[in-house]
């Protein structure tokens, strides 16, 4: 998510709860691909794709836009292509320590994806067809996304989940494909600490019907991933985001399946 102004809002941090022990999942020749919207969306379910990664699967983040606008003081990198150049080898950094494949980096401009001309969507246009190509050429069991709050409601989160799930339903993903979307139930978005100074908005529980647990060293891991992030965040911010996500993770990273889906523990 871009750099925000507000990130030193981020208010006091709760205990983050113990991490639950999480079943194996019968992976090995599985693939899961998280698409998300900027370079570092992947922290908002890297225990997962740590823990799925860990175990075999073949995990991929594909990142649709360059981040190029995400400006944080601290980090003294203006806008454009020295930042979208920090932020890929940022984003290559976050896979390593999940144990994920080398990202796929789509290249779309930050905040550029809600346009008007020369027709509304253009650009979304040229995106569906980037992220069909990449699913046909992945074929993956399990698709994540954002969900159409976009977390914290971030115009791009939001569009990019809107783009995959029109993939989906136009039937222009890849057979037997699932798609999940990334959510938190009103009791933890609730009490949680702010998320980069902003709300993240709930999931009504019903619909949250699969919870990926995972164990310390995938947590491990996705400490170290957002820690890969420095054109972000300081350290003590990255410490009170990871605070955040622990509150709203609460030791399992939860999902709603596009039209629904069965209670479950695990993907595959
Ligand atoms: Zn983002």
């Amino acid at each position: 998510m871009p750099r925000l102004a507000l990130l030193a809002a981020v208010t006091t941090l709760a205990c983050a709860p113990a991490v639950r022990t999480a079943p194996s999942p019968a992976t090995g020749t599985h693939t899961l691909v998280a698409i998300f919207a900027h370079p570092d969306d992947e922290t908002i379910v890297s225990p997962a794709l740590a823990y799925y990664a860990r175990n075999g699967a073949r995990v991929y983040v594909v990142v649709a836009t360059d981040g190029r606008k995400g400006v944080s003081a601290h980090a003294h990198i203006p806008a454009g292509d020295s930042l979208a150049k920090v932020r890929a080898e940022e984003a290559r950094c976050s896979a390593r320590q999940l144990g994920a494949q080398p990202p796929v980096l789509l290249g779309f401009e930050d905040a550029g994806l809600a346009v008007l001309s020369p027709w509304p969507g253009e650009p979304l246009d040229r995106l569906a067809t980037r992220i069909t190509a990449t699913l046909s050429e992945l074929h993956p069991d399990v698709v994540l996304t954002w969900g159409a709050e976009g977390g914290y409601g971030h115009q791009d989160h939001r569009l990019v989940g809107d783009v995959v799930t029109q993939i989906f339903q136009s039937g222009a993903a890849p057979a037997g494909a699932r798609l999940f979307y990334v959510g938190f139930p009103p009791e933890r978005t609730a009490t949680a600490p702010r998320w980069y100074g902003m709300k993240v908005y709930p999931t009504a529980s019903a619909y949250l019907t699969t919870h990926i647990a995972y164990e310390q060293t995938d947590r491990d891991a996705a400490r170290r991933a957002l820690g890969c992030h420095r054109s972000q965040a300081t350290e003590a911010e990255m410490n009170e985001s990871f605070s955040a996500l622990e509150h709203l993770w609460a030791g399992e990273v939860p999902f709603q399946q596009w039209r629904g889906g069965p209670t479950a523990s695990k993907f595959f």
